[in-house]
């Protein structure tokens, strides 16, 4: 006898458990598949474990998309206020950071224990463990899928099976190849919100670093349509082992192309040149490096002066033109990029399956009728601090309204 099911969707994270509440809800008979042994695994490790499950100022322009408004719908719909409901409605306490970013007070566990009673309660089966081995439609609205734990027929089938960030944690290339089955088009894929390697050169000689963290404004040129403009963000860079992290930098990862310059800013919040001059008047007998310390860690000081073979001495010893290459290199330092970790340690993938074949009101592809893509399958990337799990929100929602 056919297993028969109304929707079907592969992916138990964030945007399958969303959109498998929803349709339940609405009485369809769903099916909830996924082959990892948990549901959910990317929101018990997010956030540091307390998942920063959404943010209080969403808008358009915090995501990246070919179609900068493909992302409008979903969110307007479903927006943050609407899973912050969701989130007290369960007695979830939560609390905000920095840029309006929601963390549970507790655990990501209850965000998890949260989507999934409510998947219980719409009447969702879910069926972890299971491999996927093939698929195929059948007709319009129509799909059968081949499983590990059996064939499965159903009218909706749902592909939120995500990026390819983190593949230790189960991730696949599986909505990709869907996509390509139904010769969809996926645009090139990347990691994002990612640390940056160094050269080998600055890597030996910033290792040392390693743990410093401090306020920088990081900034990189990006096309927008035939013009460049510049990007930046100010947040916390913290030195690795293996180069550079911290949010400035992860926020920085989603724009920054291979070979192209990163400009850091080391003392974002501070006229360099003009305190130099100041400082110069002021006391003449007072070393560089003392100076510069009082700004910045000391290790800081001593790797940046002696990478631009910068002596220190007292600042009565230097011309204004000295003065300025200081201020210049803690401005405008350029670490040498070597590339990033890749999605060994990516929060997020870059690119996707391309939106122009996807109705931004219902996640369903225009050509085929019944196949669904949500969250971060899509070439839908937001920044750092709950928007990713925002749209995988929203974007679950959204279909699950109509699958
Ligand atoms: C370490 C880390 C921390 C993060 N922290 C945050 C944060 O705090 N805030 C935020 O907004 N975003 C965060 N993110 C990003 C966020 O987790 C993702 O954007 C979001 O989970 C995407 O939801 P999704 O439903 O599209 O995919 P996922 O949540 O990744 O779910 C995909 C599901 O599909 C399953 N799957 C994959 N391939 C197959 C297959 N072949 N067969 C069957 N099942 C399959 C996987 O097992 C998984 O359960 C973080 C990501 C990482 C890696």
């Amino acid at each position: 006898m056919v297993n028969m099911w109304d929707v079907i969707i592969i992916g138990a994270g964030a945007s399958g458990l969303m959109c498998a509440i929803e349709a339940g809800k609405r009485g369809r008979k769903v099916l909830l598949l996924d082959h990892a042994k948990r549901a959910g695994q990317k929101i018990i490790m997010s956030g540091g474990g307390r998942c920063n499950f959404t943010n209080l100022y969403v808008e358009p322009h915090h995501f990246l998309c070919d179609n900068p408004h493909f992302v409008k719908s979903a969110l307007s719909r479903y927006s943050q206020w609407d899973f912050i409901a969701l989130v007290d409605k369960h007695n979830i306490s939560w609390h905000e950071r920095d840029h309006g970013q929601l963390f549970c007070d507790d655990s990501a566990k209850q965000i998890i224990k949260m989507l999934l009673d409510e998947a219980h309660s719409a009447g969702v089966k879910v069926q972890l463990q299971c491999e996927i081995f093939s698929q195929q439609q059948l007709s319009d609205n129509h799909y059968s899928l081949q499983t590990k734990s059996g064939s499965y027929e159903c009218q909706s089938l749902v592909v939120a099976t995500g990026g390819l960030s983190l593949p230790k944690m189960g991730a696949t290339p599986l909505a990709y190849k869907i996509a390509d089955y139904y010769q969809l088009p996926v645009k090139a894929t990347r990691a994002g919100l990612v640390p940056f390697t160094l050269h080998q050169a600055q890597k030996e000689k910033f290792a040392d670093l390693s743990g410093i963290s401090f306020p920088a404004r990081a900034s990189c040129d990006i096309k927008v349509g035939k013009k460049t403009k510049q990007i930046s963000f100010t947040e916390a860079l913290l030195f690795t082992h293996r180069g550079l992290s911290g949010p400035v930098i992860l926020q920085i990862s989603n724009y920054w192309q291979a070979g192209e310059p990163l400009i850091l800013d080391l003392l974002p919040k501070l006229d360099l040149f003009k305190e130099l001059l100041f400082t110069q008047q002021k006391r003449p007998e007072l070393g560089l490096k003392t100076l510069l310390s009082q700004q910045l860690p000391k290790r800081v000081v001593e790797c940046l002066l002696e990478s631009a073979a910068i002596n220190s001495v007292p600042l009565k010893q230097y011309n204004e033109k000295q003065l300025q290459r200081v201020s210049e290199l803690f401005h405008q330092w350029q670490p040498q990029i070597n590339g990033t970790e890749g999605y060994r340690t990516a929060e997020v993938t870059l690119g996707g399956i391309d939106t122009d074949v996807i109705s931004s009101k219902t996640m369903q592809c225009k050509s085929v009728q019944g196949l669904y893509f949500i969250g971060e399958a899509l070439d839908v990337t937001g920044w750092l601090g709950g928007f990713n799990f925002q749209f995988a929100w929203s974007s679950g929602w959204a279909a699950g309204q109509v699958v």
